[in-house]
């Protein structure tokens, strides 16, 4: 059932106009309008989204699934938060088409919606893989709360699940599904997880750390078919075994949310190319979040960092610009944490090393210590760490951010035992010799 403001009532009037509209209510959206707020208060601002749900965290929604918060916890805002920023709600209904020239938005439903600014902050959809039986009930995917509903709901009937791909979304779902004392198989097409933020190397320590009880790891397979009459009742891998089971959650990654701007002059690649300001090069329009490549400092070029903490910067500097206050985007460094009971992996910035970038290893296997370095130029460009040296990570970040020559702190930083105050010390000394 549609969630619309009256203004934006269907038939209120026949092109509706606002002076900022935005296509997302995830954190790029809702920062961008928080940053508008802080410059213009009274321009008026239309958020559109297919979802109902006001403004929720899709990182929580594995720890409600999971049992460890409630509901309610699920949401960053109250109800009356959109009223209150002066912004109407188009929800329920999805922007199908952009037009730039006249400046408007289609929706699903024939409305349209005229702008001023426009930002694109549609984050992106799980890819389905082309295998049989995708489509049967019980085959599941997690990107929205409707999703996490629905997997949550199938827990308490189901006994056995496999989850297929080795993501940090995958593991997390494992994790949640666990907690239901269900048995997990976790497929996995590569030869280690989190394959796509971790490097060959690191396969040992991830293997090793995603162990538990119920959890069955099958690595280097592919899933050929998922079988059922009616609904899941197993999957077939390219091992010949068939696993069975009563729900299967699909996490082989995503694609940005970009078909309502194939029409348009707006450049792609993997995401939608923006400037430090985050405009697309179409006049007025701006993009930001996982649907956005936005600079990587750690990589030195356009890159998607799918993450909460990119996508609320990201929008903050879109937000300031649509209004008129000139900021830039210094660029990000990626920061993925994932915690599997007590353990947990931190990866930062760049974790392949390129041809001639140099690559330290500190192992203590006593003390579950793991930390691959990567240096490029002299700079300090990436890092895989598990153990004690994680809490540091935050900090090293802010070192990876400053994309300084770090030849003079490298022994500290690959030392025996690296804390948050290592670090600290470390930064501290290099503005000292620059
Ligand atoms: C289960 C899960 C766990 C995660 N865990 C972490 C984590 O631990 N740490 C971390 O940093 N990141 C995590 N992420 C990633 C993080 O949630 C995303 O990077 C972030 O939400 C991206 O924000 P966004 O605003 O760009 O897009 P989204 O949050 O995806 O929001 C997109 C919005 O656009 C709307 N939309 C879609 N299509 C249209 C359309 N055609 N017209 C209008 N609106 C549209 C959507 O309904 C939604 O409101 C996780 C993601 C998932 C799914």
């Amino acid at each position: 059932m549609p969630l619309v403001d009256k203004a934006c009532e269907e038939g209120a009037v026949d092109s509706d106009f606002s002076k900022y509209a935005i296509l997302g209510n995830g954190p790029a959206g809702i920062s961008a309008l928080l940053a508008i707020r802080e410059v213009d208060p009274d321009g008026g601002v239309v958020i559109v989204s297919p979802e109902v749900e006001r403004y929720y965290s899709k990182v929580l929604l594995t720890y409600w699934i999971g049992g460890r918060i409630k509901f309610e916890d699920i949401f960053l805002v109250e109800e009356d938060f959109y009223e209150k920023n002066g912004a109407r709600r188009a929800f329920g209904v999805e922007a199908t088409r952009v037009d730039t020239v006249q400046r408007e938005v289609e929706l699903r439903d024939g409305r349209r919606l005229r702008y001023d600014s426009l930002l694109l902050a549609m984050g992106s959809s799980p890819e389905i893989p082309d295998i049989p039986g995708v489509n049967l009930p019980g085959v599941h995917y997690l990107r929205t709360i409707e999703d996490g509903k629905k997997i949550r709901e199938a827990t308490s009937a189901s006994m056995r699940a496999v989850v297929i791909g080795g993501g940090l979304v995958s593991i997390k779902t494992v994790e949640a599904l666990l907690a239901h004392n269900m048995e997990v198989s976790l497929v996995v097409s590569s030869g280690r997880l989190l394959s796509q933020i971790t490097a060959p190397e690191d396969s040992k320590v991830t293997f090793g750390m995603f162990q538990a009880p119920g959890l069955d790891i099958r690595l280097n397979c592919d899933v050929r078919a998922i079988e059922g009459e009616g609904r899941v009742e197993g999957v077939r891998l390219s091992t010949g075994d068939v696993i069975g089971c009563d729900m299967v959650v699909i996490g082989k990654g995503v694609t940005p949310n970009l078909s309502c701007i194939q029409d348009t002059e707006i450049k792609t690649g993997a995401g939608i190319f923006v400037n430090d300001r985050m405009e697309t090069g179409v006049c007025h329009v701006y993009a930001a979040g996982d649907i956005a490549e936005g600079h990587d400092i750690a990589r030195g070029k356009p890159w998607i960092n799918a993450l909460w903490s990119s996508a609320v910067w990201q929008g903050r500097i879109a937000g300031y610009n649509m209004a008129g206050r000139r900021v830039s985007y210094a660029g990000d460094v990626g920061l993925n944490s994932v915690s599997f009971g007590d353990k947990c992996l931190i990866t930062l910035g760049k974790t392949r090393p390129d041809k001639g970038d140099e690559v330290s290893l500190f192992q203590d296997e006593g003390r579950q210590e793991y930390r691959r370095l990567i240096f490029s130029g002299g700079r300090f460009v990436g890092a895989v760490i598990s153990g004690p040296s994680a809490q540091a990570s935050g900090v090293l970040r802010s070192l990876m951010a400053r994309n300084e020559d770090t030849v003079a702190i490298r022994d500290t930083l690959l030392g025996a035992r690296l804390s948050y105050g290592d670090v600290m010390q470390a930064g501290t000394r290099l503005s000292h010799y620059g």
